[in-house]
């Protein structure tokens, strides 16, 4: 996809202009208080910039703004073919950005270069095109009425619309919300995480580019305490989306309760099972999923597969073939094309990765492999893949979401057990299966309580397939028209002839 080699990242690197304003009808603002804070690379440890640090006074701007341009109808009701040609332009433009796109990922938040353009960029464009494209295909309904009367069930936009979303996928988080919520025609405000404020900043001037009006889609960088819960505790805010940690997601279902009981969605935290069964069709294919599954975006990953779940029978046979598997996933510096693990989003995380393999030891799982920081001169954060085996489920590294590349492997003997473990989480995002036995395969994809389900492969998935969680891994969906239930009403119209 790209011949720029490692120096060529640096070089533009270095020659980066950073934009950390908030962009807010159509503007670059700085915030309101004039606070910023530093943006520190975790690939290097450089300091990329500066970023506004917004408030409720902010939120308080955006939002009148948002509310005004909603009203204006000057996109809540452009003409459906119009606003789905603009929609594929700004996709269009997300591509034509991909390589100062992937670049502003990868330095903000440490993914591996390669996988921001061919992941990150690739998946957050195909977002937002998917969801133009469908803005002109989709009807509303009459409901089934006498010959006298007509019954209109019609979806309208819910109006101001604040997206709060997570680090470790920031364009593509961000894209999901922004897709089906433009497409409907709401205004946003979409608040990035502090640790990765610089693409969604970057995608919101590319969308003005692409024709999206002023004030249809707002960015206001800062925390989460500040930004963050003004937004959510804001009267004029019509619905909530949030993807980030169970945490936080129950403390805005709390916000919203105590405001204008905004709708809520979320996408919260995951500890995945992968399960592999002693039929599984191919063990090698399955030991490399399982590698996959741990070491992908740094174990950063809302679906990581950090339960490995085999079957007693074959675990001598299999374990070395993960470990084998995972020492293939080449850290290294994020910048350097060849590299599949990056760095960590940041020293404060690090520290907590680090604190759960200090956990795993003092439960007394068996490290199998990595276990320390590595690439230490870099000057940026970086962590070694690490298996515990021989782990239980009642372990700390079992049941809370490490969000790091520490995977922990249980053993089991029986279909039920396996089950059992899985669904033993509060936790219910994903899991995985890998087994010869059709009937297995549907038994056990039926029993288990989550909102992915993977047969002999890990992480499959597209836009045309809803994406979410059940239990505390959220509420709603993601991706397909499912995603579109969040950001309309319904109306009926019932009109007497
Ligand atoms: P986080 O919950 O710490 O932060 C997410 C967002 O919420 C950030 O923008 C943050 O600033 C904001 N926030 C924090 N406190 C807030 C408050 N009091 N009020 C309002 N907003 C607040 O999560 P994170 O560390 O950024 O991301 C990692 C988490 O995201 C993991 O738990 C991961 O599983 C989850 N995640 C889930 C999915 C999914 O689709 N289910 C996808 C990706 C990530
Ligand atoms: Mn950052």
């Amino acid at each position: 996809m790209t011949t720029l080699t490692r120096a060529d990242w640096e070089q533009r690197a270095k020659n980066l202009q950073i934009e950390g304003r908030a962009l807010i009808h159509g503007e670059h603002r700085d915030a309101v208080s004039g606070q910023t804070f530093e943006c520190v690379s975790p690939v290097d440890g450089r300091i990329l910039g500066l970023i506004a640090s917004c408030d409720a006074a902010d939120a308080d701007v955006a939002v009148r703004d948002a509310r005004a341009t909603f009203e204006s109808g000057v996109w809540s009701r452009m003409k459906p073919v119009e606003r789905k040609k603009i929609m594929i332009r700004f996709a269009d433009l997300l591509d034509a950005h991909a390589e100062e796109l992937a670049l502003l990922e990868t330095l903000d938040m440490g993914k591996p270069i390669a996988f921001s353009l061919s992941v990150d960029v690739a998946g957050a464009s195909r977002a937002i095109r998917w969801s133009g494209e469908a803005i002109d295909k989709i009807y509303d309904e009459v409901a089934a009425t006498p010959h006298d009367e007509l019954g209109l069930v019609t979806r309208e936009p819910v109006g101001v619309v604040a997206a709060i979303v997570p680090w470790n996928f920031p364009m593509i988080m961000t894209a999901w919300k922004l897709g089906p919520a433009l497409a409907t025609g709401n205004s946003v405000i979409v608040k990035p995480s502090e640790k990765s404020p610089l693409t969604a900043i970057r995608m919101a001037e590319l969308a003005l580019e692409a024709g999206i009006p002023a004030g249809v889609l707002n960015v206001l960088p800062g925390f989460g305490h500040t930004v963050g819960k003004a937004l959510a505790l804001h009267m004029d805010v019509d619905t909530l989306v949030f993807t980030g940690s169970t945490k936080i997601a129950k403390q805005l279902m709390i916000y919203a309760g105590e405001s204008n009981m905004k709708r809520v969605w979320l996408e919260a935290g995951g500890k995945s099972a992968n399960i592999v069964f002693e039929d599984a069709p191919c063990l090698k294919e399955a030991a490399e999923a399982a590698a996959m599954a741990i070491c992908f975006n740094q174990g950063e990953m809302c679906t990581a597969g950090s339960r490995l779940l085999v079957q007693r029978s074959i675990k001598d046979q299999f374990m070395p073939m993960v470990v084998e598997a995972l020492k293939g996933w080449k850290v290294g510096h994020a910048l350097d094309p060849e590299t599949q693990v990056g760095a960590l989003v940041d020293q404060g995380h690090l520290n907590t990765v680090l604190s759960y393999i200090e956990a795993g030891h003092a439960d007394q799982a068996k490290m199998l492999c990595g276990g320390k920081r590595t690439l230490e001169e870099t000057g940026g954060v970086y962590v070694e893949p690490t298996i515990f085996d021989d782990a239980h489920n009642k372990m700390r590294i079992a049941q809370e979401e490490i969000f790091g590349p520490v995977l922990t492997v249980i053993p089991f003997d029986t279909t039920e057990e396996a089950i059992a473990i899985a669904n033993d989480s509060i936790f219910g995002l994903a899991a995985a299966i890998w087994t010869s036995n059709l009937s297995k395969a549907h038994l056990a994809a039926k029993a288990l309580r989550v909102g992915s389900m993977w047969v002999n492969q890990y992480d499959g998935g597209d836009m045309t397939a809803p994406f979410g969680g059940y239990k505390q891994s959220g509420n709603g969906r993601d991706k397909s028209l499912h995603a579109f239930d969040k950001y309309t009403e319904i109306k009926a119209t019932w009109i007497k002839l």
